[in-house]
């Protein structure tokens, strides 16, 4: 579905991404992990298009869209569940939601809405309450429902553990399997490499800019060097 060919992006002088290549493949949830600072979002927003490339190529279903601007890429299919969330928080839940869908006919988003409704159903419990309000798992899933809402067949999520307690990362992760079996293929982010390992199709592991393993998610999980560096194992 996503094929990344030695993408390279820079802030000014440093090269945040250093010539990344990977693929996505349809229907499986694919997660790259690595530590602080190594590259993840920048990677993630260059996929969105809001964040510029200096070299390499994006392709999604064979088609070159590394120029497209990201409104294109959000109605070919891609969604972003952006780090630290990013809710708007005056706006109610549900307004939240709608705005995922701003491009979307009225039919199809009350259909969407329904569909993250029933996937969170304490958002539909507080759909009319201010955003801010909510807990901070909520809040990610709020993240996660409003990119669903666009309706897309790749869904870009950035740290949907992070800050949260183990109990509601393992409720973010069931989700992450249930969109899954939905049709969602997925490309997950994590510093939490274990969990996001252990429900991953296939993995890799970014270091300063560059991809240092890739495999199965399985393999990654029992591979030594990724366990010495990344699991604490
Ligand atoms: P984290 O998990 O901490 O978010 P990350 O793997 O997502 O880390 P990035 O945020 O993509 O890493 O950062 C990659 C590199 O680019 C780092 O060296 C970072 O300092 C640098 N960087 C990120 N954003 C900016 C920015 N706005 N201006 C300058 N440098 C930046």
């Amino acid at each position: 579905m996503l094929e990344v060919q030695e993408l390279q992006s820079a802030y000014g002088r440093i090269l945040a991404l250093k010539g990344v290549s990977l693929r996505v493949e349809t229907g499986e949830i694919t997660a790259l992990v690595g530590g602080n600072g190594a590259g993840k979002t920048t990677l993630l927003r260059c996929l969105s298009g809001v964040q510029s490339v200096s070299a390499g190529r994006v392709k999604f279903h064979g088609e070159d869209i590394t120029a497209w601007p990201p409104h294109r890429r959000v109605a070919a299919g891609i969604a972003q569940s952006p780090e630290g969330r990013q809710v708007f928080g005056p706006l109610s839940v549900e307004d939240n939601l709608r705005l995922g869908a701003f491009r979307r006919a009225r039919v199809e988003t009350e259909e969407s809405l329904e569909r993250a409704f029933e996937m969170f159903p304490i958002l539909k419990e507080k759909r009319a309450l201010a955003a801010a309000g909510l807990s901070g798992g909520q809040q990610q899933m709020l993240a996660i429902g409003r990119a669903l809402m666009s309706r897309p067949r790749l869904l870009l999520l950035d740290e949907p553990s992070m800050g949260l307690a183990p109990v509601l990362v393992e409720q973010i992760l069931d989700a992450v399997v249930a969109l899954k079996r939905d049709g969602v293929t997925v490309l997950l982010v994590e510093q939490n490499a274990s969990a996001a390992l252990a429900i991953a199709d296939r993995g890799y592991v970014i270091e300063t800019g560059r991809i240092a393993h890739h495999g199965s998610g399985v393999a990654l999980l029992h591979d030594p060097a990724v366990r010495a560096a990344y699991l604490g194992l």
